[in-house]
């Protein structure tokens, strides 16, 4: 268990549950995913939340798909949230699905009728919306709510026989139709819907309601604590009136406000129409909120935890800043990430100096922040590039970069002095000459200071890269906050540049996934899909070394 940190109000129940022996302290969760869509950034809180606090209890937590909508669900999303959440760094104990829970549920409804708490009801969708009433008013009992428990069972066992086409009738709980709280009211518990189920086919021809399965497919697994967000909180009466009803396993409904960030949108519905609109280049884009995409961003997975970790739990729904998300990246990458050089805007220095083919292998140092990571060993040669954007002509003397008459020191190799340059028609700087002072080696010369460090590749040995450079996906905090605007209005033009970089040769031999600091640009990963170590260099900007949009709001 957290010791440093106080718990938050949800460990703390869990653990005054514990203390108290209730359950013989056992403790058990699950994570309820509907198989409609991949999941996103948001869904690693529930994720880290419920695996997590089973991991410090020493409890259970099972992966179990909601998958009541036989219309919206795939088997593709199946696969792909298992993926993820393995990705994230957790195991469940058991894959379940509430569909599997069908038989049972039927059993329950068949019982409620029985008791006389259900009944068949023929309103329509439109007519149960007028006797449902409003926050304001009370609704209206159904004509239908005083049938006998005989005429209910009959017709109920009519239903599922596929006797009725989509809609003509219901099965609803018998409540209150004046209960202040509007999900109180005789809800609906099955729906007729001819309609092929991913999972149990065509056995079915009528579906249980969200609520109706949610909390019996928890007590039906014997969970503990089942923990989701504050939407469903006015959902937990009738959770709770299930529970008691049909007289099962006392699971327990705890809410926590979702998270969301800044400068995306998280809805599937939005997510679905950056994809369908090729806004995006599809789910894994690595500027989409989901998480294959952060995955394929190169997002450590112990970032997402981290800050779930900071961000904690309550009960108040607020928008993280992405920039949180970007520190405890870069903070993560620090320290695992190794170090290599790479030119994204490349520009020829000639070391006159040098003696005509000779290769240096000069040892650069992998990770600064951990030892153990070793070095290895660059070719500098007398053709190297540099940045375009390290070398100036004529600048002042804050400028520490290269600039004519100027020293700098090539990282891991020698000082040298730009002596003159050529240009091409336009007058561009197309070549930088430059010699090389051949006492720098690992050592700063006496009598005079170098402060400028600039990194490089060997022109005989730089390897070419396509280097995707993905910036924020939206340039407004809240894209969906403007009532007048569609949220596609404030989509970043520049959310992606492409660029052909020179990188040094070990880059081109990393595997897919493998992450890096490029020196003095950002953090890359080797892109899992299209990068083929020693055949095609693809690299993904995860997030530059520095937050470039902090300046702008100040
Ligand atoms: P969305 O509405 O964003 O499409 P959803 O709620 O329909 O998501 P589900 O598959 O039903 O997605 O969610 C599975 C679990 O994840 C639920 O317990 C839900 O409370 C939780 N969850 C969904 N979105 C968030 C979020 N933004 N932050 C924290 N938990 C979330
Ligand atoms: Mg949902």
């Amino acid at each position: 268990m957290p010791e440093e940190k106080p718990l938050d109000f949800i460990r703390q129940m869990v653990a005054d549950d514990v203390a108290a022996g209730k359950h013989d302290g056992r403790v058990q969760t699950r994570f309820p995913p509907e198989p409609n869509g991949y999941l996103h950034l948001g869904h690693s809180k529930a994720i880290c939340l419920s695996f997590g606090i089973a991991e410090e209890f020493g409890g259970l937590c099972n992966l179990r798909f909601d998958d009541t909508n036989p219309e919206k669900e795939e088997t593709e999303y199946v696969d792909s949230i298992k993926e993820d959440i393995e990705w994230l760094g957790f195991q469940w104990a058991k894959e379940c699905y509430a569909s599997d829970y069908f038989p049972t549920l039927y059993e329950f409804a068949e019982k409620l009728i029985r008791d006389g708490k259900a009944f068949v009801c023929d309103l329509d969708g439109e007519q149960m919306r007028e006797y449902r009433g409003s926050f304001e008013e009370p609704g209206k009992n159904s004509p239908f709510r005083d049938r006998s428990v005989e005429e209910n069972l009959e017709l109920f066992r009519r239903m599922k026989a596929g006797e009725f086409t989509d809609g003509e009738r219901t099965l609803r709980a018998k409540i209150d139709m004046a209960h202040p709280n509007l999900n109180m009211r005789d809800p609906v518990l099955y729906r007729i819907k001819h309609a092929e189920h991913h999972r149990t086919g065509n056995t079915w021809c009528i579906y249980p309601s969200y609520d109706f399965t949610h909390g019996q497919s928890d007590s039906i697994e014997e969970v503990t604590h089942s923990l989701c967000t504050l939407e469903f909180e006015a959902h937990r009466p009738l959770y709770d009136w299930f529970i008691e009803n049909l007289d099962i396993f006392p699971s327990k409904q705890t809410e926590f406000s979702r998270l969301n960030f800044t400068y995306t949108v998280m809805s599937k519905r939005k997510l679905l129409q950056l994809v369908k609109e090729g806004h995006v280049a599809g789910w894994d884009d690595p500027r989409m909120p989901t998480i294959r995409a952060a995955r394929r961003r190169g997002i450590p997975p112990e970032a997402l935890r981290a800050l779930v970790a900071e961000v904690g739990v309550t009960k108040y729904n607020a928008l993280t800043d992405i920039a949180l998300l970007e520190h405890h990246i870069r903070t993560e990458l620090n320290k695992s990430a190794q170090r290599r050089m790479a030119v994204l805007d490349p520009l020829e220095v000639v070391i006159t100096n040098w003696p005509e083919g000779k290769v240096l292998e000069v040892d650069a140092v992998n990770n600064p922040e951990d030892e153990s990571a070793g070095t290895r060993k660059v070719p500098f040669t007398g053709r190297l590039f540099i940045e375009k954007d390290d070398f100036r002509e004529e600048a002042n003397r804050k400028f520490f970069r290269l600039k004519l008459g100027g020293e700098v020191r090539l990282r891991y190799g020698y000082i040298v002095k730009a002596e003159s340059v050529e240009k091409d028609a336009d007058g561009n700087v197309t070549r930088v000459l430059c010699i090389a002072d051949f006492d720098t080696l690992d050592k700063n010369p006496e009598d005079r200071k170098v402060k400028g460090v600039i990194h490089w590749v060997s022109a005989d040995h730089a390897v070419e890269a396509e280097v995707r450079l993905y910036d924020r996906l939206f340039t407004e905090e809240r894209p969906d906050a403007d009532k007048e605007k569609s949220f596609l209005d404030f989509l970043n033009p520049d959310s992606l540049q492409t660029v052909t970089a020179l990188v040094e040769p070990a880059l081109a031999a990393a595997s897919p996934e493998d992450r890096f600091q490029f020196e003095r640009i950002g953090y890359f990963v080797a892109d899992r899909v299209e990068h083929k170590p020693g055949e095609k260099a693809v690299f993904n900007r995860t997030v530059a070394l520095r937050d470039s949009w902090a300046k702008q709001g100040e």
